[in-house]
């Protein structure tokens, strides 16, 4: 399938400091696209440059396949940085004024973004009296005017309480589960791992891994397995097929299988025919934070 985003060998340098040193990513259609990486790393720049806000030293991309046009920018949609919203005007008089000046949307289409973003029964409230979280979930319903086909969200839930984050990543859900390719910038992990299907990594400016969340930070089944005896049940878990590595761990036995391989039943059955029994047999994910540490590791 044609990628929504093609990035090719992307650099950007502000004066001595590279921004961006030659990345390259494709965003498949339908993604929930994290760009994730450390304060500085270049993610707001990259996003700029996909938006054609600022110009890229060396590199290209293509949204859709097709060279930049008009019609390419109406079918994205985007929120760099919260919008000046008039403090003493309604949600909805704010969303006429930002359609008035985009083009983008009509009437019909502010209430239908301010019921996507769960706005409708607040519509008439001045913006000075939202909280933070309806602020942000407004600035949304801004950049979903018109309908477009892509979303492009600068750190959505940067500044919220616990609740106000919550609600903005259900929304990102929410609008992916409509079909909506959205590609938005994070520097925690554990947004990424909670939201997004695909990631790509950032350190300094270069892309240090793409690909889809889980075999960008899974790439195998660790099975955590043990008895009373590690000594016999390390012994017999030696003879075990399929496994690519064995480790004993603390009073457990880690064994490493490809990811998808690690089948529990047959380990199970494996120790009990050879007269062992297992107080405890589980697969456990590797630590995200474990793998994104290994990955951005200094070299
Ligand atoms: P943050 O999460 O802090 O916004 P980021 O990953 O989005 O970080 P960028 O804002 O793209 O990173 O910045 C990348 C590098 O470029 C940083 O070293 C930053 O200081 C520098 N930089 C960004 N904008 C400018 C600018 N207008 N002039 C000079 N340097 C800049």
């Amino acid at each position: 399938m044609q990628p929504v985003l093609s990035i090719n060998g992307i650099a950007k340098a502000y004066g001595p400091i590279k921004a961006l040193k030659g990345v390259s990513f494709d965003v498949p259609e339908g993604a929930v696209f994290g760009i994730l990486g450390p304060n500085g790393s270049g993610k707001t720049t990259m996003l700029s440059i996909i938006l054609d806000i600022l110009k890229a030293d060396t590199g290209s991309f293509v949204w859709f396949g097709e060279p930049g046009s008009e019609h390419t920018r109406k079918r994205i949609g985007s929120l760099l940085e919260t919008p000046n919203f008039y403090h003493y005007l309604s949600a909805v008089d704010n969303l006429n004024i930002t359609h008035a000046i985009s083009g983008r949307g009509d009437a019909a289409d502010i209430d239908r973004v301010l019921e996507v973003v769960k706005l409708s029964e607040r519509k008439k409230s001045k913006f000075s009296a939202y909280s933070l979280g309806m602020k942000q979930r407004l600035a949304i319903a801004a950049a979903l005017l018109g309908d477009p086909q892509v979303l492009v969200f600068d750190e959505p839930t940067n500044g919220l309480d616990p609740v106000g984050i919550a609600e903005i990543r259900e929304l990102i859900k929410e609008l992916a589960k409509r079909g909506k390719t959205i590609i938005m910038a994070s520097h925690l992990l554990d947004e990424v791992e909670k939201v997004c299907t695909h990631v790509a990594i950032l350190k300094r400016g270069e892309l240090i891994v793409a690909g889809a969340v889980d075999d960008v930070f899974s790439n195998e089944d660790i099975v955590e397995v043990s008895s009373n005896d590690p000594v016999q049940l390390l012994s017999v878990l030696n003879a075990f097929p399929g496994y690519s590595k064995i480790q004993p761990h603390e009073k457990k036995i880690l064994l490493f299988f490809p990811i998808g391989t690690a089948r529990l039943e047959e380990i199970n059955r494996f120790c009990f025919e050879k007269g062992i029994t297992l107080n405890l047999l589980l697969v456990r994910k590797e630590r995200l934070e474990t793998k994104f540490f290994e990955l951005t590791n200094e070299k």
